[in-house]
């Protein structure tokens, strides 16, 4: 069967045909046959260099051969205990010695989760029920955040099946935008407990935090006695060896991880000042579990991976990210199109949209119909990249400057098929 057939079957046995809404896309998504290094090959037999690489865990390149020999010998050994292993401490460490805030960590099954504990530990913590998020930010399909701003700063409910009692301590504000931010905390800020924040938001596309905008949260939640969360599923172990907190040099209370934490098996932590973790379960009143938290498999992939991303493999994947990212450019100047090249380091993306794009607001104006015209033919061409303007696309160590230079030419078809050029 190919996959237009598969499709067609999963759509009656699966809600909308996947287990995950984003991969659904006109007139149908490839199925997958099997993914090697920077890779996807389908089962209709192309063959695709991969910028999606699982939406972020996916950071060595698929099925990195160290890791997966590791893998396989953690499973002639167990692959599930309910019990401690030795390994939870020695990745737990890696994590401690890495990243700045981290002095101890909690692990669980997804980023989803991560969020979540950090958000009510927050809220025990600080005996205050509000939370701050941005705008488009993303942290996961829990009822707290999964919400679109509302009148003023409140938000309602992203979905059905949410109470607008769930959301009502759920505030918004732009990203980037100093005096919105103040405001709120000027009349909000004894009831907030927590401020989260994707320090490059990765869910809206790219955009980075301008100068200055990370260090104005951490003056401001210090001021005022609030709990920041970086939420690093995204940017941790990516960005850098201690991720966007190392990288930009701003310490916040605690952080969220997933995605390249579980070198590409199912993982979430949640990390922090001591006197905050202190508090969760069983040593706080702060309650958090999971049959799977700490499970072998991926603390075992998850170490595997770590070992291999030091100091100069990530000063070679954003030598490669640059190269990317200066021959679109280059395609995009020589084109003449009035179009953003944002990311970093081993993110990237092109706004359809002729506008610095600083927030959620400006990234909605971009043109989504054109966008979709250029994704598709990246895929016609072999390149897959998420199919969204508000996704992140990504590189791998595994990507080769041929698989780049593949992608910049397929970019350049792609870009004059959308501006019929
Ligand atoms: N936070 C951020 C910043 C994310 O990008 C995501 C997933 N894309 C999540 C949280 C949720 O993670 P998961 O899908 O593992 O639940």
């Amino acid at each position: 069967m190919n996959s237009e057939e598969l499709f067609k079957i999963s759509k009656n046995i699966i809600p909308g045909g996947v287990n995950s809404p984003v991969r659904a896309f006109e007139p149908y998504p490839f199925f997958v046959k099997e993914a090697k290094g920077s890779h996807i090959l389908d089962i209709d037999g192309n063959d695709y260099v991969d910028h999606c690489l699982a939406y972020g865990p996916i950071l060595l390149g698929h099925s990195d051969e160290d890791v997966m020999n590791d893998v396989y010998n953690q499973m002639q050994i167990g692959t599930a205990y309910g019990a401690p292993s030795e390994n939870e401490l020695k990745l737990a460490q890696e994590v401690i010695d890495r990243v700045p805030c981290a002095e101890m960590v909690r692990f669980v099954n997804s980023g989803t989760e991560a969020t979540m504990a950090a958000i009510r530990l927050a809220r025990g913590f600080t005996g205050k029920n509000k939370i701050v998020k941005f705008e488009g930010a993303y942290h996961g399909a829990h009822d707290y955040v999964l919400v679109k701003s509302g009148s003023g700063a409140a938000c309602l409910p992203d979905s059905a099946g949410i109470p607008e009692s769930t959301t009502q301590n759920t505030l918004s504000v732009p990203f980037n935008d100093v005096e919105a931010l103040t405001q709120l905390i000027k009349e909000e800020g004894e009831n907030i407990a927590c401020i989260i924040v994707e320090p490059v938001m990765g869910n809206i596309g790219c955009v980075e935090p301008t100068v200055k905008y990370l260090k104005f949260l951490r003056e401001i939640t210090e001021e005022n006695g609030i709990v920041l969360i970086f939420d690093e599923v995204i940017t941790g172990f990516r960005l850098s060896h201690g991720g966007a907190q190392e990288y930009y040099g701003i310490k916040p209370d605690l952080v969220t991880f997933a995605k390249v934490l579980g070198g590409g098996f199912p993982i979430g932590a949640y990390a922090g000042r001591k006197e905050i973790m202190e508090l969760i379960a069983p040593n706080g009143p702060v309650y958090q579990a999971g049959t799977f938290s700490g499970n072998p498999i991926s603390i075992q992939a998850g170490l595997s991976t770590l070992k291999k991303l030091d100091y100069p493999f990530y000063g070679e994947l954003s030598r490669k990210g640059d190269l990317l990212r200066n021959n679109i450019s280059d395609i995009v100047e020589d084109l003449k199109l009035d179009l953003q090249v944002v990311g970093l380091s081993s993110m990237f993306q092109i706004y359809f949209n002729p506008d610095t794009v600083l927030n959620y607001e400006i990234a909605k104006r971009s043109d989504v119909k054109r966008f979709l015209v250029y994704f598709r033919d990246l895929l016609k061409n072999g390149v897959f990249i998420p199919p969204s303007q508000f996704e992140c696309n990504f590189i791998s160590g595994a990507h080769s400057e041929e698989d780049l230079i593949k992608t910049s030419e397929a970019i350049e078809n792609a870009l004059k098929l959308a501006w019929d050029l």
